[in-house]
């Protein structure tokens, strides 16, 4: 059965491009110029109800509230880090939960979004896989967290510079909906985030890397990688069983040569599995000089995992081996440890709650 998303209610208007907006205002009778209007209310003004769309017709605003719905997402709690790192569990119109973080940077605000309920990939490390996938988000629920924490930042004067496609889920498990949601937030008659400003994170579903080399535009590519070898990716992700790391390697090599663009590869250092330098020599051998940049993930504590911490020095000893063979490399910096930022916890501890 394909996975569906919920149609249970009235579709957002947020899930609708501005293409879309074009035909559906035609299919509807009227101009498709007012497209960018709506964009103007719904993204730039920010408006929460068709009513206060003034410049259009009666009759429009009414068609649209019939036809859409544009209600906020409802916040059910949220925690706030000394860092400033802001994390929302939102509740979906089916009742389902979902998280976002803001994250502050010197270079910006970006925001981590989510793009399943749950997720189906089974990562051995990951507290975002523990329920299993209940279902895909469709891109309106996407864009809506991103205009939510617009909403929030538009108190401190600030704007959301930043996406990353991080949060809960696969996304390319939800193709379609991504890329609607890549375009509605890049249009720049709307929230107007550069594509370089995004970047879009996969466990290495290798067709649709293939797909996104043709339709990614500048969006950045991060591929989460692991592993330096494919028995041991296997067994921290199973999902190397169905698209092998050679493949996946192949699927790279396609994308930077048909983009240009670099990848990024998220290494977690899960400690002792695959964190030693014989880890770092092998994911040197096999990155060799792709364009390419690698970040390692000290591992983010999941109760319901056994994986430990990676020793500082040794963190950065798997980087200097790497800097050794010329790979651009960083240690992504931890936001919010102190409270429940990594992925799927907080919704994880919601869940356990309310189950009892
Ligand atoms: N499903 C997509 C998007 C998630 S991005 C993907 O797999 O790429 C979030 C990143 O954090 C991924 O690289 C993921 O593998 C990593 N991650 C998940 N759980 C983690 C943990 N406990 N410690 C460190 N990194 C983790």
């Amino acid at each position: 059965m394909p996975l569906t998303t919920f149609t249970g209610a009235k579709p957002l208007i947020y899930s609708l491009t501005q293409d879309e907006m074009k035909e559906w205002l035609v299919s509807a009778g009227d101009k498709a110029f007012r497209a960018q209007q709506i964009f103007d209310w719904l993204y730039v003004k920010r408006v929460s109800s068709f009513e206060e769309m003034s410049n259009l017709s009666k009759e429009l605003r009414e068609k649209l509230a019939d036809t859409f719905r544009m209600e906020p997402l409802k916040e059910i709690t949220h925690q706030e880090s000394q860092d400033g790192t802001i994390k929302f569990l939102f509740q979906l119109v089916d009742g389902h939960a979902i998280e976002t973080v803001i994250m502050r940077h010197n270079y910006g605000n970006s925001i981590c979004v989510t793009t399943q309920v749950g997720c189906r990939i089974g990562c051995t490390f990951c507290a975002s896989t523990l329920g299993g996938l209940k279902r895909n988000l469709d891109a309106g629920e996407i864009v809506s967290q991103v205009l939510t924490a617009q909403r929030r930042l538009d108190a401190e004067g600030e704007r959301v510079s930043h996406v990353v496609v991080m949060g809960i889920g696969e996304p390319f498990e939800n193709f379609e909906s991504l890329m609607a949601f890549l375009s509605v937030i890049n249009d720049n008659r709307g929230l107007n985030i550069g594509a370089r400003h995004i970047t879009v994170s996969t466990s290495g579903i290798v067709p649709k890397i293939y797909e996104f080399a043709e339709r990614g535009g500048q969006v950045n590519l991060a591929i989460s990688l692991h592993a330096p070898n494919t028995e041991l990716r296997s067994q921290l992700m199973p999902i190397n069983r169905g698209f092998p790391l050679a493949k996946l390697m192949e699927a790279c090599h396609h994308y930077i040569n048909k983009t240009g663009r670099r990848i990024s590869f998220e290494y977690g250092l899960f400690g002792g599995k695959n964190d030693q330098p014989e880890h770092a020599e092998e994911l040197a051998e096999l990155i060799g000089d792709m364009l390419c940049h690698v970040n390692l993930i000290p591992v983010n504590y999941v109760p319901e995992r056994d994986y430990v911490r990676t020793p500082r020095n040794e963190i950065f000893q798997f980087k200097r081996i790497l800097e050794e063979k010329g790979i651009n490399v960083t240690i992504r910096r931890e936001q919010g440890s102190d409270i429940a930022a990594a992925c799927g916890q907080l919704r994880a501890q919601h869940a356990k709650e309310t189950v009892g």
